[in-house]
């Protein structure tokens, strides 16, 4: 017998975490694409439904393609459990729609994901949710905004695109205080930066779609129940069932026998299929996009044409000293820089010939926006400020191609300013 599965190392984990045999000794999770399961007897599926046994019954609420890969990431995180879903906001959307009821509000970062940030406060602010958006590395300014209705704290683990880093334990901390749990999107750290339960968070969102895929070719998302949140409290009878009935499994349970189900927003079998096997080389995509955007960040630093470098692996951001302690001297692929203005920000764009001018991040590709004209276009100049958007900004998710390749294409388009 080899190591137990806990005692190997997170790279191992990435590989042989979780992983079933599949049918014949195959290694892979066989892609399950069906939509419904039969079983024998009217008495089998009854027992199914009703929870006396285990198995699957249709798609939306469960197939076994989509349980090797909940698995998985459950192990990889070092959680009790996960949900995989369409998407990264899908994910986002089911995870805060369990914990949140009309009248609650959220505390969350002010430095979000565009899709994450209407959500909060257009389309949750519908159904009378409400969210106080604060700066989370100002830990006074969170804690001030707590009040009796909060039923959550939400961040970015690195805030996407302004590249700030809260202080994870920090915040864990004044959420405990107030009986409500921490949930983290870790989109951009990926768990190969830091494991978010072990710094205190409840519960973890991906986008799967960006690091964990790794090759851009399938959208998808994870909540990852870290098991830690007590959720027998006066705060949260709406969890009071699932409690009795499942104990530590209360947030999983209420999440995916009715949230998840009623909302509809599975995963594909497909998708989890590639989402799993961009699992297994994360590490040494991430060790790659972390060199590299380490790299670039110091070579744009020396550019005279270029205003400003934001990357937390560089010693003079705000967050370098906080990401040094949770990420371990690992910053992430992800760095954002400005040039002059919004014309030579388009300059700098058009004249790259590797780098891909797209909304994603996250690919073995070099990728490269301009979020105040596109993703971000459609927010008011104070909402722009609060997320760190301006006219000048370039957001670069750095790739995997070699370092030498990737100055050079920034080179070559900065001399053209
Ligand atoms: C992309 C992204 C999302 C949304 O994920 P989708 O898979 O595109 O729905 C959420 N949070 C962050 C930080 C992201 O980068």
């Amino acid at each position: 017998m080899g190591k137990a599965e806990r005692e190997l190392k997170f790279d191992t984990l990435l590989v042989h975490g979780g992983v079933a045999p599949g049918p014949g000794g195959a290694t892979k999770a066989p892609i399950v694409q069906a939509s419904a399961f039969a079983q024998d007897s009217a008495e089998g599926l009854e027992d199914i439904f009703r929870g006396r046994a285990v198995g699957p019954i249709y798609t939306r609420i469960g197939n076994p393609t989509l349980d090797a890969l909940e698995r998985r990431l459950a192990v990889i995180e070092g959680g009790i459990a996960a949900i995989v879903t369409a998407s990264g906001m899908a994910a986002i959307t089911t995870a805060v729609m369990a914990v949140v009821r009309s009248g609650d509000e959220i505390v969350s970062s002010s430095s979000l994901f565009g899709g994450t940030f209407s959500l909060f406060r257009d389309t949750l602010g519908n159904f009378g949710v409400t969210t106080r958006f604060v700066d989370p590395t100002d830990l006074e300014a969170v804690e001030g905004a707590m009040s009796e209705r909060t039923r959550l704290v939400f961040v970015e683990t690195i805030g996407n695109p302004k590249m700030d880093v809260p202080d994870i334990a920090e915040l864990s901390a004044i959420a405990k205080r107030h009986g409500v749990p921490l949930m983290v999107d870790a989109t951009v750290s990926t768990p190969y930066l830091a494991r978010m339960r072990d710094l205190g968070a409840d519960i973890v969102i991906h986008s799967t779609s960006k690091f964990i895929n790794g090759t851009a070719n399938a959208i998808g998302g994870a909540i990852i129940d870290c098991g830690s949140f007590n959720w027998q409290s006066e705060k949260f009878p709406h969890f009071e069932p699932f409690y009795k009935k499942f104990r530590g499994f209360a947030f999983t349970s209420r999440t995916r026998k009715l949230i998840h189900k009623d909302l509809g927003a599975c995963a594909a079998p497909m998708n989890s299929f590639l989402l799993g096997e961009g699992l297994e080389t994360l590490a040494l995509r991430m060790e790659r996009h972390c060199s590299n955007a380490q790299r670039l960040a110091e070579f744009l630093q020396s550019y005279e044409k270029v205003a400003w470098v934001n990357y937390p692996g560089l010693s003079d951001s705000p967050y370098h000293e906080t990401a040094q302690k949770q990420f371990g001297g690992k910053f992430g692929g992800l760095l954002t820089f400005g040039v002059a203005d919004r014309q030579s920000a388009f300059t700098v764009i058009n004249g790259l010939k590797l780098a891909k001018n797209l909304a994603n991040i996250g690919d073995t590709k070099t990728l490269v926006i301009h979020p105040a004209s596109t993703i971000c276009a459609e927010y008011e100049p104070e909402v722009k400020g609060l997320m760190g958007v301006t006219e000048e900004l370039i957001r670069v998710s750095v790739g995997i191609e070699a370092i030498e390749d990737i100055l050079d294409d920034f080179g070559a388009a900065l001399g053209a300013l």
